[in-house]
């Protein structure tokens, strides 16, 4: 598996599970645009990147906004060219009960997870279909499978990237450009940094993995999925969970 002379782009590359693709996609060649909300952010990854030998450039975008969407795609063909992948990693949780969810707390969480991976998909289909070659993946959940108590929002985010997914799939099969997605279990990063020792124990008991995941343990689906070689694969999710919802 190689992306050498390819364009990677990874939205919410600053930590988590995000850094760890971006990282995996340099290991295997690809100048990677890394893609979080503040500068300083992206820079972390794109730097660490570079001391490891490969290439990579941080770029701040809010990827729920169009213009600043559409301004890092201006930039990254600019300065990288034209990107042959897009990883639709960013996302947010803003967990509360139904009864309790605010109207901000729905539209937010919406707005960055399911929006944000729909206006990055759109900022770069032009130039895959003229390229006649893509991979998009989205990194859903496995609670856009299952559902979550608490997380409504969140889910609702993530079940509407698989059906996002599927239809761009089918509109775009025809030019070479796939689309996948890929649905992480409980992984250890920033956002399950306060997940409750209950819930933790019974991640554990319940996976047959016995364990909570780690953001290496998504990178490889991702950079599978992205790969020349899985041309063949398309409107599907790998979920990678430890066996969690099994
Ligand atoms: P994380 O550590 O909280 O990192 C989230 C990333 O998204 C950060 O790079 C953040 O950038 C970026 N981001 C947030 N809002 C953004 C915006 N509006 N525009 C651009 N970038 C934005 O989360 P993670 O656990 O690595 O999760 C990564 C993805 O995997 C998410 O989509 C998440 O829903 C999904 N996922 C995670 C788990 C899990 O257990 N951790 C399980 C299933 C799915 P800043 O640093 O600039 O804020």
């Amino acid at each position: 598996m190689s992306f050498e002379g390819q364009v990677v782009v990874v939205t919410g590359a600053s930590r988590g599970i995000g850094r760890e693709i971006a990282l995996g996609f340099a290991r295997h060649g690809a100048a990677v645009a890394c893609v979080a909300t503040t500068e300083a952010g992206a820079s972390a990854t794109a730097s660490a990147i570079e001391a490891e030998g490969g290439t990579a450039k941080a770029y701040a975008c809010d990827v729920s906004d169009a213009a600043s969407v559409e301004t890092l795609f201006t930039n990254v063909g600019a300065d990288l060219g034209a990107p042959s992948v897009l990883v639709n990693n960013a996302g947010i949780n803003r967990d509360t009960l139904l009864m309790r969810m605010k109207d901000e707390d729905w539209d937010r969480v919406l707005a960055v997870n399911l929006k944000g991976a729909f206006l990055c998909i759109r900022a770069v289909t032009r130039s895959m279909m003229k390229a006649r070659y893509g991979r998009i993946v989205n990194i859903s959940s496995v609670i856009g499978q299952t559902g979550a108590a608490g997380q409504a929002n969140y889910a609702a985010s993530k079940a509407g990237l698989f059906g996002l997914t599927m239809s761009v799939a089918k509109e775009l099969g025809s030019r070479g450009i796939t689309c996948n997605a890929v649905a992480p279990g409980f992984i250890e990063t920033d956002m399950t940094e306060n997940l409750p020792a209950e819930m933790r124990e019974l991640v554990m008991k319940t996976a047959p993995a016995g364990r909570l995941g780690t953001p290496a343990d998504i990178a490889p689906a991702v950079l599978f999925l992205a790969s020349r070689e899985a041309s063949y694969v398309t409107g599907q999710t790998i979920t990678v969970d430890g066996g969690l919802t099994l």
